[in-house]
């Protein structure tokens, strides 16, 4: 039964000052009848202080608020009662619930009926998943947006037109002998190649919406005593990595997550670049190789006032890479590029903030105002879309056949629908016959 009552803890186990538990499905409100004294449905969003009990022995006093389907989050009637927090209360306020009716709800079903129900699409369902997981701002500002429809929006948008589209190409394969003649191939073309290009602006976001989503790969190389290590512990601002003065001695690499003005970064400190006659060293620089070429940018740390020797030279030409110059507090004579001190904190702020606009540059150029493309499935389902406007292009030829771009418009329409996960064969129909004046 996809409609029966489900509750379940909303906020963490443990000790805290509150916990809310939310109850939702047909029969919602006679299960928290049973357990809320006086519980009362006729004020709805209003939050009401009673008892709640279990058998009549009393459990807590708490709040409750009553959110009538379709106005709450899942769709269908819902209670949100919030208890005191801490081991019991909460569970046996949960134990009284299901007492009463409500079976436990498995991971994600009140976001599964908020989509079953038209609350929310996919993408935003999958946007409240990643708003909980967010460890940096602009990752909450992305969710947010996608939570808010932004990219839901620009796919409805699309897809709206790949149904007119389709609909043009219905009326050129049932009605080619209509007196008004076959709908002219250039606008078939150019509506193909505006949905193309549509797709191929939201495609391009995925690169940048990876970093995002996984933090931008920032891999420190250099060679042994270039001051990596010290400088993985400034941008950290916290003493994670071991700092010592003997050549080589970060053996492994080191990763740990944060922020750069609000976008997500991992940082990794690698072992030395020169080659390593002991054996756990070259370990070491084994996995350097393997962040090298994993990293979304080399930060190439070297001494300041020293020059580039082959190998960094090499480094730098090959990968995306910024030459860092390390203790700029040692060096005399002016500074020049990206310096840094480490001892000082010279040039560090500047450092971050470099990074951020090579890392996210498109997205801080765009202020977070674009909608931009969230988990690979999205990217999947967009290239399957784009690749379905490409074979449906090869058919816009003299003698090309109608059904056939009609078919490859319907695959990408498809895997739009999966996307946001509306699947509405009926409409494609509607559209031909409100469009055209069949009937005449
Ligand atoms: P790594 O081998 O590249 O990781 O280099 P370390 O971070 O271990 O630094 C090597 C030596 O340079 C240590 O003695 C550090 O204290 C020193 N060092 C690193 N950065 C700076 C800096 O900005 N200023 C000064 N004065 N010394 C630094």
């Amino acid at each position: 039964m996809l409609s029966d009552p489900i509750a379940a803890l909303a906020t963490p186990p443990g000790r805290s000052a509150l916990a809310v538990v939310r109850v939702s499905g047909l029969g919602a409100f006679a299960v928290v009848a049973r357990v809320v004294e006086g519980f009362r449905t006729d004020r709805p969003r209003v939050a009401t202080l009673a008892a709640f009990h279990h058998d009549g022995e009393p459990i807590d006093r708490g709040l409750y608020t009553v959110f009538p389907g379709p106005h709450s989050y899942t769709g269908e009637d819902m209670v949100e009662l919030s208890c005191h927090g801490g081991q019991l209360a909460p569970a046996r306020l949960l134990a009284a619930l299901h007492a009463a009716g409500a079976r436990h709800a498995s991971p994600g079903e009140f976001t599964r009926r908020a989509v079953l129900n038209g609350k929310l699409d996919l993408v935003q369902a999958e946007a409240v998943g990643e708003l909980i997981d967010a460890v940096a701002p602009a990752q909450a500002r992305a969710a947010l947006r996608r939570l808010d429809g932004g990219l839901s929006q620009r796919i409805a948008e699309l897809r709206e037109s790949l149904v007119e589209l389709q609909a043009l190409l219905s009326y050129e394969i049932d009605f080619p002998g209509e007196d008004d003649g076959p709908v002219p191939p250039d606008r078939i073309a150019a509506a193909v190649e505006t949905s193309r290009a549509r797709i191929g602006r939201l495609l391009a976001t995925a690169p940048s919406a990876d970093r995002l989503r996984q933090g931008a790969l920032l891999v420190l190389a250099g060679r042994p005593n270039a001051g990596k290590s010290s400088l993985f512990n400034a941008l950290l601002g916290s003493d994670r990595a071991l700092v010592t003065e003997i050549p080589g001695t970060t053996r492994d690499a080191i990763e740990a997550h944060t922020d750069f003005l609000g976008w997500p970064v991992r940082l990794v400190d690698t072992a030395g670049l020169a080659d390593a006659e002991d054996r756990l060293e070259r370990m070491g620089i084994e996995v350097s190789h393997r962040y090298l070429s994993a990293a979304d940018l080399v930060l190439l740390c070297v001494e300041s006032g020293r020059g580039l020797d082959g190998s960094e030279a090499a480094l730098a030409g090959a990968r995306a890479s910024l030459v860092v110059r390390t203790k700029r507090d040692l060096a005399n004579g002016a500074a020049e590029g990206l310096t840094v001190s480490s001892v000082t904190g010279e040039g560090i702020d500047e450092l971050r903030r470099a990074v951020a606009e090579r890392m996210f540059g498109d997205r801080i150029a765009l202020g977070d105002l674009e909608p931009t493309l969230g988990s690979e499935r999205h990217r999947t389902a967009l290239t399957r879309a784009a690749a379905a406007l490409e074979d449906a292009t090869e058919h816009l030829v003299p003698g090309g056949e109608a059904v056939l771009v009609s078919h490859h418009v319907r695959e990408a329409t498809l895997a739009l629908d999966e996307l946001v996960g509306v699947v509405d064969v009926e409409e494609v129909l509607g559209k031909v016959f409100a469009g055209f004046c069949v009937g005449k």
